[in-house]
């Protein structure tokens, strides 16, 4: 089969692989605990599940408009301009079968064959396998674990120039749980109207900050001239597999992004959206309750990874990730890379992480080593994976 040529630049998140060879292993009998899915382990609240119910029941089974039904554009409309204390209006946002189509929207609207496209490494894999995809160039720009994992200024002022069309930012950050500070944000937002470049701020984690309020870039584009946000449903009221994230941006290009949209689903589920006003506009007690664990989770699993030898882990401010350095484990395991320790903890510890060449190549000078866990599992079988991966490195 001979493909279209552009296949052969697009990536994947090796997420999948690792949770398809779990559940192989699992079907063999294998009792494995996995840190390596980036989902929330805790059911859709029911408030929002008896919502899309009732709009199945009425009716909402049909296809409705492209940038999404009304009444769900101007809820997110009101939620955004809460949260982001910003004006927004319905005509700014664009729904999508998840969050992450404006990911891969957006870059088709705005990147050309050439341009140049910053994006965080480590950082989530679509990013850069879209800007691969459409031709153009991926400039990376390095997370650091010194800077908590957000980006020193210095190398982003370096990396920029008239040659960049768009800025892609993630906070708080898969896979690192990071949180780039309110400075630095003001720094991009300056730099995006010096060079006339883009921002995409990937902000699905925003309802997932433990320490301090979540910050958005959007405040230093309040009129969206280069600003698109995205979010979604997916990890604040654990909705994953709903496929709900919207994009919110200026008038004109929503109208782009949803003319994408005809062009490829027609629209996202009408029942879909109506449940995600109710999730929106609805009690927040379950989505604060899912917060409140995470957060309990998150102590005990930075806790008990710093309490092993040879692994050093920060306390992360949002997302559900923790980004263990693991430099001196692999050393002393003779590894090569995170990526054997990934296979040596999955075979010999029966335990699942990702390494960090799931997130990109290594940047420049990037010697250090780090593994990603999520924490979206029960403390339990926290407890029991710690103790299996302190009992394998032992030896
Ligand atoms: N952006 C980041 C940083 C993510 O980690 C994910 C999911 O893992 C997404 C986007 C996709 O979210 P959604 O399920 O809403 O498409």
């Amino acid at each position: 089969m001979r493909l279209a040529e552009r296949m052969s630049r697009l990536g994947t998140e090796t997420a999948f692989e690792v949770l398809a060879e779990v559940t192989k292993l699992r079907r063999e009998g294998k009792d494995i605990i996995s840190f390596s899915i980036g989902e929330p382990d805790f059911d859709t609240p029911k408030n929002i599940k008896q919502a899309a119910i009732r709009a199945i029941e009425e009716g909402y089974t049909h296809y409705g408009p492209s940038a999404g039904l009304p009444e769900a554009r101007e809820a997110i409309a009101r939620y955004v301009e809460k949260t982001r204390g910003v004006p927004v209006s319905p005509e700014n946002v664009v729904i999508t079968p998840g969050a992450k189509p404006i990911i891969f929207f957006t870059i088709l609207a705005l990147v050309d064959q050439g341009d140049e496209v910053l994006y965080p490494n480590p950082g989530f894999p679509i990013y850069e396998s879209m800007i691969r995809f459409v031709g153009a160039k991926p400039v990376p720009l390095p997370l650091l674990e010194e800077k908590e994992f957000s980006f020193d200024p210095e190398d982003l002022k370096k990396r920029v120039s008239s040659r960049t069309k768009l800025v892609i930012l993630n906070s708080p950050q898969n896979p690192t749980g990071g949180v780039i500070p309110k400075e630095s944000l003001a720094l991009v937002a300056e730099l995006s109207q010096k060079y006339g470049f883009f921002v995409l701020s990937d902000e699905v984690y925003s309802r997932l900050v433990y320490e301090g309020e979540f910050e958005s870039i959007l405040p230093f584009d309040p009129e969206m001239e280069r600003t698109i946000i995205m979010d979604g449903h997916s990890k604040t009221y654990a909705m994953t597999g709903w496929r709900l994230g919207y994009g919110v941006m200026k008038k004109e290009l929503a109208e782009q992004i949803a003319k994408l949209m005809t062009n490829s689903n027609s629209c996202t589920c009408t029942f879909t959206q109506i449940a995600g006003i109710e999730a929106l506009e609805g009690p927040q007690d379950e989505a604060e309750k899912m917060k409140e664990e995470f957060r309990k989770r998150r102590d005990a699993i930075v806790d008990g990874l710093n309490s092993i030898p040879g692994i050093r882990c920060l306390r992360p401010k949002g997302a559900f990730y923790v980004f263990p350095n693991v430099t001196e484990v692999c050393k002393k395991k003779g590894f090569a890379d995170s990526k054997e320790l990934q296979n040596y903890l999955l075979y010999k510890a029966h335990v699942a992480v990702l390494g960090r060449t799931c997130f990109g190549e290594r940047n420049e000078g990037e010697e250090e080593e780090y593994i990603r866990l999520s924490y979206a599992t029960s403390l339990e079988d926290i407890q029991k994976g710690l103790e299996r991966i302190r009992k394998a490195l032992e030896g």
